[in-house]
């Protein structure tokens, strides 16, 4: 599905990646935790081109993204190959980003009309099943600024389905919410992983990597420095920095 190999990125002289490879299966739920600073938000940012990277690969679904030219420098794919990609991947960030000025349906519907083409008639349908999915049929005609946090970040997650991806980006999707509304979001999430969607979570909700997440992937200063599945990850955490951090968190 995704896979990065040995990404490197630094911002001037601040090397934020220092060569972090993934697989992500499809079907998979990977959580990504670390501490402040970490490159969490930067290594999902490059595998969607939010951020170029500097060297490595990203293969997304079987089509390369970036590869390494001769010099070991990354060079990446046209840009209609590019916009093809990052098609493929819907990303859900920390503020929710809905357009202020659209209503709910309409945040849902812009990008399949004007993206990908989708006539309204045939996308309405389908925005109004994803409402539903989310639990926010009711306030399809309502503006953002009507909404709770959660609610605008369930409609975040209804938007980024609407684009049918086959990957779900998540960064830290529950950490500007007020705690009793993390719930609503998280249940969307779990549901959505339910449903077999591959799934990479950057998250401080321990709770969710643990029950929800296949693999569990600790960075520390831009590099992976340990992985396992969720079960072993917090049973046994191998790594003293690891130990460090979940016993900081829990
Ligand atoms: P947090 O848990 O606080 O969200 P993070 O693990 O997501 O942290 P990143 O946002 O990836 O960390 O940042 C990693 C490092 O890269 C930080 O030192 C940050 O200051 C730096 N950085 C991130 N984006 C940029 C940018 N656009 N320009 C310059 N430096 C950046
Ligand atoms: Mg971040």
């Amino acid at each position: 599905m995704i896979s990065a190999q040995a990404i490197h990125k630094a911002f001037g002289g601040n090397e934020v990646l220092r060569g972090v490879s993934l697989d992500l299966m499809r079907g998979e739920v990977v959580a990504v935790i670390g501490p402040s600073g970490s490159g969490k938000s930067t290594f999902l940012r490059c595998l969607n081109h939010l951020e170029t990277i500097d060297s490595g690969t990203v293969i997304v679904e079987g089509e390369v993204l970036a590869q390494n030219d001769a010099s070991g420098k990354a060079q990446y794919v046209s840009d209609a190959q590019i916009r093809k990609i990052g098609h493929k991947m819907g990303m859900v960030f920390q503020s929710f980003n809905l357009f202020p000025h659209l209503t709910v349906l309409e945040n849902i519907i812009e990008a399949p009309m004007l993206v990908q083409k989708i006539k309204r008639s045939e996308i309405v349908p389908k925005a109004e099943a994803l409402l539903k999915k989310v639990g926010l049929l009711e306030k399809r005609d309502a503006y953002p600024n009507r909404l709770s946090g959660g609610q605008k970040q369930r409609v975040a997650i209804a938007r980024a389905l609407a684009m049918d991806p086959d990957i779900m980006l998540f960064d830290e999707p529950t950490s500007a919410l007020d705690p009793e509304l993390t719930g609503e979001v998280l249940r969307t999430m779990r549901e959505l992983a339910q449903d077999r969607m591959t799934m990479l979570v950057v998250t401080h909700e321990m709770g969710f990597a643990r029950e929800v997440a296949n693999r569990v992937i600790f960075m520390d200063g831009g590099n992976i420095v340990e992985q396992a599945t969720a079960e072993a990850f917090f049973a046994n955490p191998q790594h003293e920095r690891t130990q460090a951090f979940l016993q900081n968190m829990l």
